[in-house]
């Protein structure tokens, strides 16, 4: 068994929401590699060479990492042992975990690390867990640690408002527990932790599910998951799209080409730039704000024109990520050998880099320029020197002392009671994107 499974772990956000997506995607070629997806590949690499080494250390040190190492990686590995306190539990690293097999041979995925502690675990408190100081692992879970590179969008592991993991997640702890793992007994809970060092998140590095039942988990987490694998096989071509978050959070390959996801996006379903109208509202509001019109506006008018005003720079955002994906498409496409009219190939030319190393050395010979002329030299930024003194005390010294913050520039911020927003264009509610310009629901 090799490649990816066709309902991936990791994709189930996408087909379990939207049912047609396979078919949209198998329309379009395989997207290339990106950097970003080959940086987060060598991370996890790196990563569970450390997580190997540390295993099969008799004394499981942190010796295993070097001073060169990122700072990101020793959070990672931390975050990990104190899962193996006793110093003799099997982990699993980078494991393939294929036990859903039995049910459905296209779900299966490889857990970064999966590891059941010798004894009861607490770790730090959670949104979800009502003020405890810590939260209780029982003695008997089972725990699936799935590391996150990426800084762009923040993964969290449970939703709190909902009651349920990630879905991701949910199929790994699925798999996870169904997992026969020599000398380990079967557990009695699961729970899911998602490691994102680089993203920022106010909950920092590690996000956490509470202890599931086993009983709950093959009750009802794994009929749910087989229903939506069956939702999968029952949809045919053309059929099932069903645009939302999981469009862009997933990164689906058929945003480019997907009419679901355009129409929902630009809110039309024809030619999406030949009807966008700009009502009549907004424009006597315009003509006013210019000092063309001497019409006054309530206060409630102006809130819900301010209102329109940032769901309309959400919905460009969508936009100009929808023409993204069709730009991106395109391009994938010419790469191909089958470039769209009228269109073709230009190498790019990349801004001037130093093609050595260190040429510093050299270039300070050669031109007679002093080191100090071929340098900037710069202070990193507040926020990064806080990470990288990691010492609240010290940092509260350096912060008294020379550490400003200078005011912006006032803003409107929304409040609590004011009047609910209208919509701006007949298909795009007030509700159905972020401020980023993702689909909501
Ligand atoms: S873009 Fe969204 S709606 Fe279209 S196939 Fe992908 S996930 Fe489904």
């Amino acid at each position: 068994m090799s490649g990816h499974a066709a309902l991936a772990p990791s994709a189930r956000y996408r087909w379990g929401n939207c049912p047609g997506s396979l078919h949209e995607i198998a329309k379009v070629p395989p997207p290339t590699t990106s950097a970003a997806a080959q940086e987060g590949t060598d991370a996890h690499d790196v990563a569970a060479g450390f997580l190997r080494r540390f295993r099969d250390d008799p004394n499981r040190t942190q010796r295993v990492l070097t001073e060169a190492e990122p700072r990101e990686m020793f959070d990672y590995l931390m975050f990990v042992a104190q899962f193996c306190e006793s110093g003799h539990e099997p982990l699993l690293v980078e494991h393939p975990l294929r036990a859903l097999t039995k049910y459905r041979s296209d779900i299966w995925g490889t857990g970064d690390a999966v590891v059941q502690p010798a004894e009861s675990i607490d770790l730090a408190p959670q949104p979800w867990s009502n003020g405890a100081d810590r939260i209780h692992y029982p003695k008997g879970t089972r725990h699936v640690i799935d590391l996150k590179w990426g800084q762009g969008i923040q993964v969290e592991a449970w939703d709190h408002d909902a009651g349920t993991p990630n879905l991701q997640l949910d199929t790994y702890g699925l798999a996870a527990m169904l997992e026969e793992i020599p000398g380990v007994a079967q557990p009695g809970y699961i729970a899911m932790h998602i490691f994102q060092p680089r993203g920022f998140s106010e909950l920092g590095a590690a996000r956490s599910s509470p202890p599931i039942p086993v009983v709950d988990m093959v009750t009802e987490h794994l009929p749910a998951l087989l229903t939506q694998a069956g939702a999968v096989d029952a949809t045919a071509p053309g059929e099932g799209l069903n645009p939302g978050p999981w469009c862009r959070k997933t990164f689906c390959p058929a945003q480019g080409t997907c009419p679901a996801y355009r129409e929902k996006v630009t809110g039309y379903s024809g030619s999406p730039f030949t009807s966008v109208a700009v009502g009549t509202v907004e424009q006597d509001f315009l003509a006013w704000a210019k000092g063309e019109e001497t019409t006054s506006y309530t206060q409630d008018e102006v809130a819900d024109l301010l209102d329109k005003a940032d769901l309309v720079l959400a919905w460009a955002k969508g936009v100009v990520s929808w023409a993204k994906a069709v730009k991106e498409f395109a391009l994938n496409e010419a790469s191909a050998g089958r470039p769209p009219t009228g269109y073709g190939i230009e190498q790019g030319m990349g801004i001037r880099k130093w093609d050595k190393e260190s040429p510093l050395a050299s270039i300070v010979r050669a031109t007679g320029l002093k080191k100090a002329q071929c340098m900037d030299a710069k202070l990193k930024s507040p926020t990064q020197l806080e990470k990288a003194v990691n010492d609240d005390e010290k940092w509260a010294k350096i912060t008294k002392k020379f550490v400003v913050r200078e005011l912006t520039k006032p803003k409107l911020v929304k409040t609590k009671g004011g009047p609910a927003p209208s919509p701006v264009f007949e298909s795009v509610a007030p509700t159905d994107l972020d401020a980023q310009g993702t689909l909501l629901s």
